[in-house]
């Protein structure tokens, strides 16, 4: 039975300094009578200014605990911004950063991405801290909740998969209560733990994702999510002049902008929510009245073409060595090569003597491993520095438009879809 709960999630730039989370407390006030469950990402660029930390403990150049203090001394700095000294505050951060600080002080076996989760984690437990604290000092009142304690993983660090039975009765003993009580429940995004009770980490971006478990286990009226756009857009308005927002969008429509890459919305975030029909709205905090996007069931739209720009993205044509036809079994084998390092294909395209495949840049060094092992068994082209654009429900003009000054390198049309990986036209000067 759906219950009167709402939930919430503020991703990183809607809390990114004091002035942010002061909107983010002001449009909190108007939720006060509400049960309200409110998933908050780390500030601003937490997460990659914590990624540097891990990447100093590994290679040794910098001092990690140094660049780690600095991030601990700005959530303080802040802190001090909005609710002034606080003994109680400064001790709780140090008991967060305390267990992270000693494991960077010796060589750790567990290895990179334990590490990683351990220290990157932190981003979210400082931001919760520190707005649940500024929350209660305006008369807010709020209760921390650690979402290590409720959202149950396996034990793939930097991408935990979600063991739903044991969240499901984490989520039913202990948040619901908690729910009953006053006060908003304030805990994190992106962050578990495993039955070892370690930390583990959803994958980037996964917030959205914490908020839609939540949603999904405790039965939610609806999901927001609070971004510095008016809602779901035609398109990205850093890269593009001219995008509309749209209104009302189905379930399955959102899966398929997300699983081509919108940015708007992690892509495993929808699936839990259409499988309740809780419905979700996309809402800007620049402007909280405006009536942003509606994701929901029966969505009968026609909508506009949506272009979806990924870019830093690598093209591998990958040939047999003794230039015979790429069969069945090389295909098998180069699969498992790529869910050996996790790597996801965006587009693949077989030819007669070689295959090609495009994939994002997201960890270099897992790309560059997964590339020295495939040429242990095959040639491999590498061509960099390449974009691919898919565009939903497109028109022959909008596919002219992006093609202007660029190469196609590959092209497919399902359907509605047409994805390209394309490349800059390169600039011939005459002499
Ligand atoms: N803070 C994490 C990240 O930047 C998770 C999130 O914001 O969704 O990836």
């Amino acid at each position: 039975m759906r219950k009167n709960i709402k939930v919430f999630k503020f991703g990183g730039a809607s809390v990114k300094d004091a002035e942010a989370i002061r909107n983010v407390a002001s449009i909190l006030k108007d939720y006060k009578k509400e049960r309200l469950l409110v998933v908050i990402s780390a500030m601003g660029k937490t997460t990659n200014a914590l990624e540097k930390v891990v990447h100093a403990f590994f290679n040794k150049k910098e001092n990690a605990k140094d660049i780690l203090k600095e991030i601990q001394n700005k959530h303080l700095e802040i802190a001090k911004e909005l609710f002034g000294e606080n003994a109680d505050f400064e001790k709780e951060i140090s008991k967060l950063v305390d267990p992270v600080n000693r494991l960077l002080e010796k060589q750790n076996k567990k290895g990179y991405d334990f590490v990683y989760d351990q220290v990157v984690s932190l981003g979210e437990l400082f931001s919760t801290k520190l707005i649940a604290t500024f929350l209660s000092k305006k008369k807010l009142p709020s209760h921390w909740l650690d979402a290590r304690r409720i959202i149950k993983t396996d034990n793939t660090y930097r991408e935990g998969n979600v063991n739903w039975e044991s969240t499901q009765r984490n989520i039913s003993r202990n948040v619901n209560k908690l729910l009953e009580k006053s006060g908003f429940v304030i805990t994190q995004g992106f962050i578990g733990s495993s039955e070892e009770k370690a930390t583990i980490t959803l994958g980037r971006e996964g917030s959205d994702f914490t908020a839609a478990i939540f949603s999904y286990c405790l039965d939610a009226e609806s999901m927001s999510i609070w971004k510095d756009v008016p809602g779901i857009l035609t398109g990205d308005p850093r890269i593009f002049k001219k995008v509309e927002k749209i209104d009302r969008l189905s379930y399955k429509e959102a899966i398929e902008m997300t699983y081509y890459g919108a940015k708007v919305i992690h892509p495993k975030t929808i699936k839990p929510l259409q499988n309740k029909s809780i419905p979700m709205y996309v809402k800007s905090f620049v402007d909280p009245a405006g009536e942003g996007t509606f994701i929901g069931a029966n969505v009968d739209a026609f909508y506009p073409p949506v272009v979806v720009v990924e870019k830093d993205q690598v093209m591998l044509q990958i040939s047999t060595k003794d230039f015979s036809f790429v069969a069945e079994h090389h295909l098998s084998f180069i699969f498992t090569l790529f869910t050996k390092y996790r790597t996801k294909v965006n587009m693949m395209q077989n030819m007669a003597i070689s295959f090609s495949v495009c994939v994002t840049i997201k960890d270099l060094e897992r790309l560059t491993k997964l590339i020295q092992e495939l040429k242990e068994t095959f040639n491999v082209a590498v061509e960099k520095d390449l974009e691919l654009i898919t565009i939903r429900h497109y028109h022959k003009s909008v596919i002219e438009q992006m093609k202007k000054h660029k190469i196609v390198m590959l092209e497919e049309r399902i359907r509605q879809t047409i994805q390209m990986v394309m490349k800059d036209v390169p600039v011939m000067e005459r002499k």
